[in-house]
């Protein structure tokens, strides 16, 4: 294994040679201490004891203590009383805070691939016994993976995964490469009551995956999710000329580490992605930010200018399959089992139990149509609503969506709370705006003005005209040197 320690030297102004430090530059979060002489007494530029005192004044943080001490959000220094000594609105603005960073996506329209073949890597090696992630970091990961299966097919029903595990330098192919998210999250169900042990193998695991990956047809994307808890990995032969047959497969990698960057990981993810390896390698800060980094993987990949020259306008066959309903149980061709109803394959007229899926009989892709209505949002996002500016337009006091009442504002320079669509103008309250973004994947503004003639005035719904008061306190004076409306904000 090659040492992991690439990206702490990034943060050594010395370049990692403990006899050069320079305390000058001062912005001081986060140094990491094992950079520092334990002694204080090698700085070359004066003497011992100057030095460690000029070091140390350095190292003050903004807050008085160590410069290392600031990287530590309280959370009893963020949270911060109102004059009612309630902490209900300060809890309710971190609420909403985070519900902003979700609907804060790249919404720049890409060629994606929707189709999808994806292989979770799960490490099952002692490593995941650290408790580091509560309760610890492999019931943790067991519980985000079957989310992650959820939302996987939820985002991408026409898509396929299978998981592979690593346990005494071994891999284990816990489920095989399927549509049916039901019988993943059964597998990992089942997981659970296994013990993390051994040192995991990364070539084992991808020599596995890539051997599930072999017969996917060129115009599906080949991918594989790798969560590693370890920071070593126990190979049986050359892990180099491992990622050289991926890059050759066409097989792209997503990293994440749940201890520390391992030079191993980055050098999988850099070259299975055209050289990036932003986007495709993190190690995780938290619990939050490890959910986070592995729902993005629920968006499907660009495809890259390399990747797209092999499958430029290839037509793939697809069936339709009607559902049926029987009086008595038959065989299905998919599990040789005795159901009752089912969908007949439009080719071969076998019966299969649920879709998506592949024939088993003829090999034919079948989905409904709906399935790929919902793939084919990924390709036009909707563009994220702005918060709207009171002081540049007139605010609303209902949501268009869910015609709730918002909340009363009291003066221009306060955040609205309210997020309009930059097409039909329509203002929507923060739920709406990340059920729209995540969930519905369409503004239910411009899907209503489409249907409509397009003199009708906006917005369509008939909506009381009321008038917001606003008070202008000493405090907010300032703020009514921009143009006020006369008679407040109307609707
Ligand atoms: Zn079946
Ligand atoms: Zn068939
Ligand atoms: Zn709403
Ligand atoms: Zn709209």
């Amino acid at each position: 294994m090659d040492d992991s320690d690439d990206d702490y030297v990034e943060f050594s102004p010395g370049g990692g040679d403990d006899d050069d430090l320079d305390f000058n530059d001062n912005d001081g979060i986060s140094k990491r201490t094992r950079n520092r002489d334990p002694s204080g007494s090698t700085n070359k530029k004066g003497s011992p004891r100057k030095g460690k005192a000029v070091a140390d004044s350095k190292l003050k943080g903004t807050s008085g203590g160590y410069a290392w001490e600031d990287e530590y959000h309280r959370s009893w220094d963020v949270v911060q009383e109102d004059e009612g000594g309630s902490l209900a609105g300060a809890v309710a603005g971190l609420v909403e805070e985070s519900k902003k960073k979700r609907i804060v996506r790249d919404t720049k329209p890409l060629q994606r691939g929707i189709i999808r073949n994806l292989i979770l890597i799960l490490d099952f090696s002692s490593a995941m016994l650290e408790k580091d992630l509560r309760p610890n970091r492999y019931k943790l990961m067991i519980n985000y993976a079957i989310e992650f299966v959820g939302e996987f097919f939820d985002q991408n029903p026409i898509s396929q995964l299978g998981i592979v595990a690593m346990k005494d330098g071994l891999a284990m192919l816990v489920s095989e490469l399927d549509g049916n998210p039901t019988e993943h999250i059964h597998k990992l169900e089942l997981c659970r009551k296994q013990e993390p042990t051994g040192v995991p193998s990364l070539q084992n695991a991808l020599e596995m995956a890539r051997g599930l990956l072999y017969h996917v047809p060129a115009h599906c994307t080949k991918e594989v999710l790798l969560i590693f808890g370890a920071l070593l990995s126990s190979d049986p032969g050359d892990i180099h000329k491992t990622i050289t047959s991926l890059v050759d497969d066409k097989i792209r990698a997503k990293v994440i580490g749940l201890a520390a960057q391992v030079a191993v990981c980055k050098e999988l993810s850099t070259r299975t992605n055209y050289g990036h390896s932003e986007n495709n390698y993190g190690v995780v800060l938290n619990e939050p930010h490890f959910k986070d980094l592995l729902m993005e993987t629920t968006t499907p990949l660009a495809v890259s200018k390399m990747g797209a020259s092999v499958r430029a306008n290839m037509l793939v066959e697809m069936g339709f399959p009607s559902r049926i309903s029987e009086s008595e149980p038959t065989l299905c061709a998919c599990h040789s089992m005795l159901t009752q109803g089912g969908y007949l394959c439009p080719r071969c007229k076998s019966k299969i139990c649920s879709l998506p899926t592949i024939c088993p009989c003829c090999s034919l892709t079948l989905i409904l149509s709906t399935h790929l209505a919902r793939s084919y949002h990924h390709l036009f996002p909707l563009q994220s609503f702005i918060e709207v500016d009171a002081t540049k337009r007139a605010i609303a006091s209902h949501c268009f969506s869910c015609q709730l009442e918002l909340p009363h504002i009291t003066s221009l320079t306060s955040p609205t709370h309210r997020f309009a669509c930059v097409k039909c103008n329509n203002q929507f309250c923060i739920d709406c705006d990340v059920f729209c973004h995540e969930t519905l994947h369409n503004c239910p503004g411009c899907e209503s003005m489409a249907h409509k003639p397009k003199q009708r005035p906006v917005p369509l719904l008939p909506r009381p005209v009321q008038k917001l008061k606003l008070n202008f306190n000493s405090a907010s004076s300032s703020a009514s040197s921009t143009p006020a409306p006369e008679d407040g904000i109307s609707v």
